[in-house]
């Protein structure tokens, strides 16, 4: 009988789908998609990959750009310490290593934002090193063939390095993933259609369902800000931009206020430096899930007499806070306050949410 890597890639070389990732070799295309990929499905993937790699076609494009057109082409994908760390990550590669990735796991693992997934998948895939890439996927396809109810991550790499084709270790990791994305898929596994059904211990137990065991997950909390969107008699609006480090860190924003121990609406504080002129408008609250948290946004419209100087932020037209790097809950709030419009080339999140483009 075949070994269980020659059955994978055999089943990976007829079945694995057309990736625009797949088969460059380029170790900065390789290392953009696994970025990406994280909490991200592949289909969803595609077109920002695309729009990525035509801006930013190589490290050095990259570690040469704006932080905040980076933060600005990664809109949609959530996770934006994902792009800012990609950014840190490209200058040092472009500044102490010559321009050009390290080749092996170990060494790119001590570059900011590479941990011991990426660095296994792109040593692996772009250079040709017998490393295990162990993510969600592969940890269940693994804790499924030994039927092994919880494994550790030591267990998950040794069993699946024992496994490997070293001939072919980028192709094998590949087609781990693959296989746990297409066939041996989270809820209802298509065993009759996997080729290492065979060899599949949790298959032959009736377990594979139950493997590896599913943790329960404590709910999420629920957080509420009051947002204001402020607008002035030309027509700008203020937005501030939040610090560098943290969630959604050099990204825009409405001013806003976090709402305690269910501080009434009408009670708000808000940085209001100048009588209104009357308009105010209440609009519809947006939610927004985080990995930790959901935010519920409640903005108003408020239109002011004049601007006014404000340190943290920036008076802008509807046309500029369009080319802003403003997270999706901030886009669909100022879509709801008439700032930005659905536009021809509007784009979808991973939520399948449309995003609000230049007016
Ligand atoms: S036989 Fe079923 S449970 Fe086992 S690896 Fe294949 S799809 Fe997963």
């Amino acid at each position: 009988m075949e070994a269980i890597h020659e059955r994978l890639l055999a089943w990976f070389d007829a079945h694995k789908r057309d990736l625009p990732w797949r088969g460059v070799g380029d170790p900065y295309a390789v290392w953009i998609s696994e970025v990406m990929l994280q909490q991200t499905r592949a289909g969803s993937v595609v077109p920002y990959y695309r729009r990525w790699m035509a801006r930013f076609p190589d490290v050095g494009a990259l570690a040469d750009a704006d932080l905040e057109e980076v933060l600005r082409l990664w809109r949609g994908l959530g996770y934006y310490a994902r792009a800012r760390n990609a950014h840190r990550c490209a200058q040092q590669v472009r500044d102490g290593h010559g321009g050009a990735f390290p080749s092996s796991a170990a060494r790119l693992q001590a570059l900011p934002g590479i941990g011991p997934y990426t660095a296994a998948a792109v040593a692996s895939i772009a250079f040709g090193e017998a490393v295990p890439a162990v993510d969600g996927n592969v940890r269940r396809v693994v804790a499924r063939l030994f039927d092994l109810p919880d494994p550790p991550p030591a267990e998950v790499r040794d069993r699946a390095a024992g496994l490997m084709d070293t001939a072919r270790p980028g192709d094998f990791n590949e087609a781990m993933m693959e296989l746990g994305a297409l066939v041996c898929t989270p809820r209802s596994p298509s065993c009759g259609t996997c080729p290492l059904a065979a060899a599949c211990r949790a298959r032959a137990t009736g377990r594979a369902a139950d493997r590896p065991l599913r943790r329960r997950r404590r709910p999420a909390p629920t957080r509420i800000w009051d947002v204001q969107v402020t607008v002035s008699p030309r027509g700008r609006t203020l937005v501030v931009r939040r610090p560098r480090e943290g969630l959604l860190g050099g990204m825009w924003e409405f001013p806003a206020v976090e709402v305690k121990d269910g501080a009434d609406r009408g009670a708000r504080p808000m940085r209001i430096a100048e009588p209104t002129t009357g308009a105010v408008v209440e609009l519809p609250p947006v939610t927004h899930r985080f990995s930790h948290f959901t935010a519920v946004y409640r903005p108003r419209r408020v239109e002011v007499a004049a601007e006014w100087g404000e340190t943290a932020g920036r008076w802008v037209t509807p046309s500029e806070l369009a080319d802003l790097a403003l997270p999706v809950a901030q886009q669909r709030i100022a879509g709801a306050a008439g700032l930005l419009r659905r536009g021809r080339g509007g784009h979808r999140d991973q939520g399948g949410t449309t995003l609000f483009m230049r007016a």
